[in-house]
């Protein structure tokens, strides 16, 4: 779909991550709303937006273990995972058609399926029709049906590649509570260097960078995200991870302009 893009808001952006009980940032979540309200104005391009769980469903996937390669899962557990992400994604829903912004939540544990972590069905009808019909669609990490483990964790990062490829979107934005990749964690490195591009000639050297940085939750964090991307056999692609704390970043980044790290992948992956 040309001019079509995908824009993730990680859960360390949406939600307050460290909160004991599910806590939306609703700060972030308005100014979001607004650049989106903003780019609407001046762009005719399609938008999907995925999200993170973020304190909404990392704490009860690990309580319940969720992501755990077994079957021998706690069903209640399940439900109360996918329930409670509805309750964001409500919430989120809200602040957006406050801003007049049709975001259209899809709920994420309908849609996919998995096996042993990986999506292997979904369907594609509802988020489509909602793009056709300029809708904005909103889908989420969450807990799903999996084949062999009863339920697993789907992370937003792999929804958003999942959605690259089959709806052939060549255009990834991803808002983080960083600026960008770094050659070490910045949250835990004040000596991390910013680097400014991932693309074919650096992506190995970049992703041993990455192994030694800590992993933020169940899904993989900074890591994931670029393993994610760069195994995604869709070519070329493009994405831009960014800081969507900051207002206005996310109009930059949706704009196009120069924003946190860029990544270019036109090689199939190694
Ligand atoms: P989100 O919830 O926004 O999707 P993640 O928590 O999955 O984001 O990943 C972003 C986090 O990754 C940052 O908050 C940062 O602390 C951590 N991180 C680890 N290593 C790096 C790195 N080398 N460069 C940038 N961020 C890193």
């Amino acid at each position: 779909m040309p001019r079509s893009k995908i824009l993730k808001i990680g859960g360390s952006v949406i939600t307050r991550k460290d909160a004991k009980t599910p806590t939306l940032n609703r700060k972030h979540v308005r100014q979001i709303a607004r650049d989106v309200a903003r780019w609407l104005k001046k762009s005719d391009g399609r938008l999907i937006v995925v999200s993170g769980a973020g304190s909404f469903g990392h704490p009860l996937a690990r309580a319940y273990q969720l992501n755990a390669p077994h079957a021998q899962k706690d069903a209640l557990g399940f439900v109360r995972t996918t329930a409670s992400m509805l309750n964001m994604a409500q919430q989120v829903a809200a602040i957006f058609h406050a801003q007049d912004v049709p975001l259209c939540p899809i709920a994420t544990s309908s849609v996919f399926t998995t096996a042993d972590g990986r999506i292997t069905a979904w369907h594609a009808t509802p988020i489509l029709h909602a793009l056709e019909t300029g809708l904005i669609p909103y889908l989420w990490g969450d807990a799903v049906f999996d084949l062999q483990h009863r339920y697993r964790i789907l992370s937003g990062d792999q929804v958003m590649t999942f959605l690259a490829l089959k709806l052939e979107i060549g255009e990834l934005l991803y808002g983080t509570d960083v600026d960008g990749v770094y050659t070490a964690d910045p949250h835990r490195d004040p000596q991390a260097a910013h680097v400014a591009e991932i693309n074919d000639a650096n992506y190995a050297q970049v992703r041993e960078l990455l192994g030694a940085s800590a992993h933020a939750d169940v899904t993989g964090g900074m890591r994931g995200k670029i393993e994610e991307l760069y195994r995604t056999p869709k070519r070329p692609l493009r994405a831009v991870i960014y800081d969507a704390t900051r207002p206005r970043n996310t109009y930059r980044a949706l704009r196009g302009k120069a924003v946190g790290t860029r990544l270019v992948f036109r090689a199939p992956p190694a």
